[in-house]
């Protein structure tokens, strides 16, 4: 039986433990030690687990709590992060959504795999920089927002690049994408196993320094300067009203993938990361496979949760409500993991 909704303290913990307060949950955090005034500020949260580090949520000791309190952990960006998914995978309570699915998030081969197999339209990849014949964006395995990105349009912008990165103390393995001319847009799905029905939560843009910066200043300073992709915060998006049948086929050809591929698929909220080209064309370059930062925007509900619920639903609250049913029809093994 589950009674209370647990997460780690940071990323979108407000956001979920207050949509699981309004569906009548109990609330949990594992909150570091020196930030959990932060989180006694809000009325909305019941219970504090303090750590010095946020792996010490598979410790024995913060496991056999959690399963005292009888609580699911609502995975976010911060679980994988800083608490790892080998961690993550053999965690002693139940997680809302697929654990499984973490993986494929936070591999770049295993996450090309599933865009690939979810009909997606993807940047063109690179095996060498002596292949590279356009514009490119280079990116570094496991990079964490952004860091450690840059752009080569040859051979000699990619290793002046490299050789850059390492004078930072930046080195590993690299992955070379073709860089798509267009505007960005993560779009914020749920997917209810309860339903089987793929819904639109919002979308969002990111604001990243200084990439976002270089508009502001005419094109003669700008040369020579090294865009950076590091985000700063998240700026609501609505999308035109007749890019919405793209936007479902994206959703749905996600969960059917999912479900193919590391079955029983993607429970709960995702997120499909990519630009919109003029030509209305939409090519993916990430996934998130939980709750994204983004969802912050829309505590009080979005444009697109309002249409469906008429009742303010955050990705938090919706989480938090497909738990709710899930317990109300016995099903509730079927959102966990
Ligand atoms: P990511 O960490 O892959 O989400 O990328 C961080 C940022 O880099 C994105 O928000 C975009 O601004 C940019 N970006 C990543 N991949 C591409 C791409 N293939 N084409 C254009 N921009 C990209």
């Amino acid at each position: 039986m589950i009674e209370s909704v647990a997460t780690l303290g940071s990323h979108c913990a407000l956001q979920v433990l207050k949509g699981a307060k309004d569906e009548g949950f109990r609330t949990v955090v594992v909150t570091k030690r020196g930030r959990e005034g932060v989180y006694r500020r809000f009325g909305f949260i019941d219970e504090f687990l303090v750590v010095d580090e946020f792996g010490e949520i598979a410790s024995e000791e913060i496991t056999e709590a959690l399963k005292g309190l009888r609580s699911v952990l609502v995975p976010h960006g911060t679980l994988i992060s800083e608490v790892g998914i080998e961690r993550a995978e053999r965690l002693g309570v139940p997680i809302f959504g697929n654990r499984w699915l973490l993986r494929w998030e936070a591999d770049r081969e295993l996450k090309g795999k599933l865009m690939r197999e979810a009909g997606f339209e993807l940047p063109r990849e690179f095996s060498s920089p002596e292949e590279i014949d356009r514009l490119c964006i280079v990116k570094r395995h496991g990079a964490a927002g952004g860091r450690g990105y840059f752009l080569a349009w040859d051979k000699e912008s990619y290793e002046r690049g490299v050789e850059e990165l390492k004078r930072m103390g930046i080195s590993g393995k690299f992955y070379i994408q073709e860089y798509v001319l267009g505007v960005p847009a993560y779009l914020h799905f749920f997917y209810s196993p309860l339903s089987g029905e793929v819904e639109l939560l919002g979308a969002d843009i990111r604001y990243e320094s200084d990439v976002d910066a270089l508009g502001r200043i005419p094109a003669e300073c700008q040369r020579g300067i090294k865009p950076g992709y590091t985000v700063v915060g998240n700026i609501p998006l609505v999308l035109r009203e007749s890019l919405l049948e793209k936007v479902f086929e994206l959703g749905e050809g996600f969960v059917d993938a999912s479900k193919r591929l590391v079955p029983p698929g993607v429970i709960g909220p995702f997120c499909i990361e990519g630009v919109f080209t003029k030509e209305a064309r939409f090519v993916a370059f990430e996934f998130s496979a939980r709750i994204v930062a983004g969802t912050n925007l829309y505590i009080d509900g979005s444009p697109y949760s309002s249409l469906l619920f008429g009742k303010p639903v955050s990705m938090g609250r919706r989480i938090a409500m497909e738990l709710r049913k899930a317990l109300d029809e016995g099903r509730i093994e079927e959102v966990l993991t």
